[in-house]
């Protein structure tokens, strides 16, 4: 029988779990076991020049030093080519994705022609270019045609009714890039649905990728996760804690202190229980705080 609930943690590894990334370890964590579902860990290593060697395992130490160990052997994306050439096989017999020759600066230079250059986080809106076929230009990558139809309306559990048009704010978007690598999106997309996630907890910076997933697993006929994006740790810039400013690696010397203060950020008690000293006593306390502030919900997605 499928668990009513499977949930999993994500990350990258780019480097150590620090502040930041544990908040997210832990919400889903509590999350799976406030719902006496399952939780799995995911090495997310599919962009490889970013990873750093070694950082796998680390998280993994991490994590299990605060007492959050995967419910089944973590799945590594590395290893899981195959698996996302099928998947963009699929949507090419779909229709549903085509060869891309543009490079960034023809990207910039279409968009310049038409009077609209603005980036949005960094990533310029595809203009189409390659939609109606490459006219005699190389392959670099693939991209995802955007259905007709392509306003995703979703409900997340903490930020409520979501909407994006995907078409004006991302375009048609990479499933294999140049460099060979899949992208981020086909890879979740799939990974999700093979691992049976039927919730899914990460931090908020990743909200906005949502209905870019949406619409892959309509077109590969998956079924959509619930969403909770959690509140991100920001650094003394202001921007969301990462290693790139500054994010300490979490001192494990200490886990209840790192845990303590993840839940914090999540809005939990300061004052769990009475003032467990043991790892396990304070992760039992905080299922039960957890419960009391994210009830259970179903699915709430719109079209
Ligand atoms: N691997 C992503 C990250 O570390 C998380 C992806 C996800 O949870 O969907 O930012």
């Amino acid at each position: 029988m499928t668990p009513a609930y499977t949930g999993r943690f994500a990350p990258s590894p780019t480097g150590p779990l620090h502040a930041g990334s544990l908040v997210a370890a832990l919400a889903s964590w509590l999350d799976a076991r406030a719902h006496g579902g399952r939780w799995l860990v995911r090495i997310e290593d599919v962009d490889r020049p970013r990873c750093v060697p070694g950082a796998d395992e680390t998280l993994l130490q991490q994590l299990a030093a605060c007492g959050l160990v995967s419910d089944e052997v973590p799945l590594w994306q590395s290893r899981r080519h195959d698996r996302y050439q099928r998947a963009l096989d699929d949507l090419v017999a779909l229709g549903m994705a085509y060869p891309c020759a543009c490079s960034r600066s023809d990207i910039a230079e279409a968009l310049a022609a038409r009077g609209r250059s603005r980036p949005r986080h960094g990533e310029l809106v595809y203009p189409g270019t390659c939609r109606e076929g490459l006219h005699g230009r190389p392959a670099r990558a693939w991209r995802f045609r955007l259905p007709p139809a392509s306003r995703v309306a979703w409900t997340d559990r903490r930020l409520g009714p979501q909407a994006q048009d995907v078409a004006a704010e991302v375009g048609d978007f990479v499933l294999r890039r140049a460099d060979g690598l899949y992208a981020y999106q086909l890879a979740v997309v799939v990974d999700d649905a093979d691992q049976g996630i039927t919730h899914v907890v990460r931090g908020e910076d990743l909200a906005d990728n949502t209905p870019r997933q949406i619409l892959l697993q309509r077109a590969l006929g998956l079924p959509t996760p619930v969403y909770l994006h959690t509140p991100l740790v920001l650094a003394a810039d202001g921007q969301k804690l990462s290693k790139q400013n500054g994010a300490a690696p979490l001192d494990l010397r200490d886990p209840l202190a790192a845990l303590q203060q993840a839940g914090r950020v999540l809005g939990l008690p300061s004052r769990i229980g009475d003032a467990p000293t043991a790892l396990g006593d304070w992760l039992q306390h905080a299922v039960h705080a957890w419960r009391a502030a994210w009830p259970a919900r179903g699915p709430t997605i719109g079209a």
